[in-house]
């Protein structure tokens, strides 16, 4: 099988929400040199890519089922903190060989996540080498309403959906199994472990979200490294309350004394954070209860930066003012102590976030 007929075997769909002329938009799909979109004028375009290198952004033994729902998940989840609707990706594969029951099972669950939120495969490469997934996701926003980073003010609640943590103390879970630890419990370590290779982009949660908001980040790199660049690009700094941090069962079972740490640190969660001005906040809360079933947990609040000083913006203190600073992982920091080739277990572990870029 050559490469046209790997494209038209697994890439080229043909019902709702694929690569044909019925999807929204979409003019020319997959098969001619480019795709071509419709757009109009009360719309902008938004666009973003993120790439997911094996060992790198997942183990190397995961499915790759989940690694295609994470890939298509993590891009849905910039669109939906832009407050923006995805309509169309294209999917640049790298792989290192033809497996077709790999292929299938990628395309597969590609196919059923994008069936599921409406958007549209128009188009991609499709290249031999080291395995290697880009997915590029487009979609439009009204004109002069996508939710920027920088549009927090002082006084402004500090909200949360989901819960925090569980896609790190996964990803130790699945390591500890590696290492051969028999300390497993069913339900709470497959909970974790589905959260990191099955992570939800908060698509439906970010239409109700967009009508309060004024700032918004999808949390990849850990709470404190994503809450600070709110804080760097608003010129304000934030006071978080650590006991009101939205934790599961599971994880807080598997991560006992460390349950703190990973929610503040751990990244692959894809939650939504935001700020609500205080004023609208009654609104915002009961359209939530009306409205959404995930849980969206108020955590803290912005606060003007102390002192006039620049090096004080983005100051992360808990309600007693001691700083809650860390890092979430960087592929480019000095001296990565988080690393995925660090194996700590899952309780009573060291730093343990996962690997993603911004
Ligand atoms: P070109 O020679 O113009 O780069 P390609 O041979 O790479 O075109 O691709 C042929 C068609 O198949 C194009 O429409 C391209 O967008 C599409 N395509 C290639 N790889 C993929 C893929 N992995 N998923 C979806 N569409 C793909
Ligand atoms: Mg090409």
């Amino acid at each position: 099988m050559g490469e046209f007929d790997l494209i038209d075997t697994y890439f080229r769909w043909d019902s709702v929400s694929d690569n044909g002329r019925d999807a929204d938009g979409v003019i020319i799909g997959v098969g001619d040199d480019a795709a071509v979109l419709q757009l109009d004028n009360k719309q902008q375009f938004v666009t973003s890519i993120d790439t997911l290198i094996a060992g790198v952004h997942f183990p190397e033994q995961t499915p790759p089922a989940a690694i295609a729902h994470k890939a298509l998940t993590v891009n849905l989840s910039d669109l939906a903190a832009m407050g923006a609707k995805a309509k169309w990706f294209t999917l640049a594969l790298t792989l290192p060989e033809l497996d077709h029951a790999w292929l299938g099972d990628f395309s597969a669950s590609l196919k059923a996540l994008a069936k599921e939120t409406s958007v549209a495969l128009v188009g991609g490469d499709t290249t031999r080498g080291p395995l290697s997934i880009s997915i590029q996701v487009m979609g439009t926003v009204e004109n002069n309403q996508a939710l920027l980073r920088s549009g927090a003010n002082p006084g402004d609640q500090l909200f949360v959906s989901g819960t925090l943590g569980d896609a790190a103390v996964g990803l130790a879970s699945i390591q500890d199994r590696d290492k051969g630890a028999d300390t497993f419990t069913e339900t709470d370590n497959a909970y974790c472990e589905a959260r990191l290779n099955y992570p939800t982009a908060r698509l439906k949660e970010a239409e109700i979200i967009k009508g309060f908001a004024t700032a918004c980040i999808d949390i990849s790199d850990g709470l404190l490294q994503d809450v600070g660049h709110i804080l760097k690009k608003a010129q304000v700094s934030a006071v978080i309350d650590p006991a009101k941090l939205p934790l599961s069962e599971s994880m807080k079972k598997l991560a006992g004394d460390k349950a703190i740490h990973y929610a503040l640190h751990g990244g692959d969660d894809y939650e939504l954070l935001f700020t609500v001005p205080k004023r609208d906040c009654d609104a915002f809360i009961q359209a939530v209860s009306e409205q959404l079933s995930t849980p969206i947990t108020l955590i803290g609040e912005i606060v003007s930066h102390i002192g006039s000083e620049h090096q004080d913006v983005g100051m992360i203190t808990d309600p007693q003012g001691v700083s809650l600073q860390g890092n979430g992982y960087n592929h480019f920091a000095e001296n990565n102590t988080n690393n995925r080739s660090d194996n700590s277990r899952v309780a009573g572990s060291k730093n343990q976030e996962s690997k993603h870029d911004e």
